[in-house]
Order: structure tokens, then C-alpha cells, then sequence
């Protein structure tokens, strides 16, 4: 880091926000295959917070690909890249009072465990959607599958290029033959259980 940069220390805090919001501030870090749910299920619950009064923000990985990571490929250090910055406009919304739904592919676990890190392991949650590759590859959302089946794309998380599926989660959801509905309550009733909403 720049040695000439001194880290200002601003007088209101994360603490003063959460008051000011009258609720925590954390994350929930969706990963799994594309088309295994994690844009839906965080639609799902970011409703239901939000119905709550509850102030929130998805982050989903399209969307910042078109945006703000829209130099970014998917080589193994674009996706690095990728989740780093994403990791750390995670860490500001949580600072700025929001619950964070964060839905990414994010295949390596080395790149998830560094955002635990930066984040703090209170307030990360690690959701596993867990979809079998078979099921993602019979909804094909997008339609990545079928290219990747025809050789047009080569680099397709859990299909032509690695996905490192969690070994200890937070959260593990299976979606196969359950709702939506099912899948975003179970993920709030077990936020209930560890953190005040
Ligand atoms: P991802 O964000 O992981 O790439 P999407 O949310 O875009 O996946 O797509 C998931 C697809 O699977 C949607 O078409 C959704 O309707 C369907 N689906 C079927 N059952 C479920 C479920 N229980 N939870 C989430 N999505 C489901």
C-alpha cells in the first residue's frame, strides 16, 4: 500500500448506522453453479427483508460485470480480480448499515476465504446454492450450457473450468423439487438463529 495514504477515522460508525437502521449489518454470500438459483433465492430474500423493513442490496454477478467489472474476463485472475472488488464493496455496503446479498459463481475457495477474512467471519455468511450440475445443465437458464456443450465457451465454472464447492458453509440449500419460497425461508430462519435481525 501507498505509504503516503493515512486511513482517515470518520466519527460515525458502522455501530451508529445499524442504531440509526434499528438492524445488523451483514452479508450473505451466495455461490454455486450458474442456474442453480442464487440470483432467484436472493430476489426471494432480499423481498422478504425488505418486507420487513429491513435495508438491503443485492450485488449479482452480471450485473457488476456490466459495470464496474466490465474489463474483467474469466481467466482464473479476472475471476480473482472479479471477487475481490466485489469483496470489498461488500465490506462497504456492510459498513454502510446494508444487508449485503452477494450472488456469484465464485468457483476458487481461496478467493471466498479471503473476503471471509476481509469481512469478518460475523458478519459473512457463505451460502451454498447447492444445484447438481445436471439439473443446472437441464435448466440452462442463460443458455451458457448449451454453448458450452457445443465448444463455444470453454470456461464455464463446474462444466470446462473448476468449481470448488464449499466444505463447510454456513448455509447449504438444495433446490432440486423445492420452491423458491422453501429455499429463501430456510436461509432466513437460519440467519434468525445467528444473528439479530
Ligand atoms: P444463478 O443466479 O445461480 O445463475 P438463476 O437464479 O439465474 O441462477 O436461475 C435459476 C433457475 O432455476 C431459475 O430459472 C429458477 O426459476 C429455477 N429454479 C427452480 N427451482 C428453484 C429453486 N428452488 N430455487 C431457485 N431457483 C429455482
Amino acid at each position: 500500500m501507498e505509504k503516503s495514504i493515512v486511513t482517515h477515522n470518520f466519527s460515525v460508525k458502522k455501530e451508529n448506522r445499524n442504531i440509526l437502521k434499528g438492524h445488523n449489518s451483514f452479508c450473505l454470500w451466495f455461490t454455486g453453479l450458474s442456474g442453480s438459483g442464487k440470483s432467484t433465492i436472493a430476489n426471494r430474500v432480499e423481498q422478504l427483508l425488505a418486507e420487513n423493513s429491513l435495508h438491503t442490496y443485492i450485488l449479482d454477478g452480471d450485473n457488476v460485470r456490466h459495470g464496474l467489472n466490465s474489463d474483467l474476463k474469466f481467466s482464473p485472475e479476472d475471476r480473482k480480480e472479479n471477487i475481490r472488488r466485489i469483496g470489498h464493496i461488500t465490506h462497504l455496503m456492510i459498513d454502510a448499515g446494508l444487508i449485503v446479498l452477494s450472488a456469484f459463481i465464485s468457483p476458487y475457495r481461496v478467493d471466498r476465504n479471503i473476503v471471509r477474512d476481509l469481512i469478518g467471519k460475523n458478519n459473512f455468511f457463505e451460502v451454498y446454492i447447492n444445484t447438481s450440475l445436471k439439473e443446472c445443465i437441464k435448466r440452462d437458464t442463460k443458455g451458457l450450457y448449451r454453448k458450452a456443450i457445443n465448444g463455444e465457451i470453454n470456461n464455464l465454472s463446474g462444466f470446462n473450468a473448476p468449481y470448488e464447492a464449499p466444505l463447510n458453509s454456513d448455509i447449504e440449500i438444495k433446490t432440486q423439487g423445492r420452491s423458491v419460497d422453501e429455499c429463501a425461508l430456510e436461509i432466513i430462519q437460519i440467519i434468525q438463529q445467528r444473528i439479530k435481525l
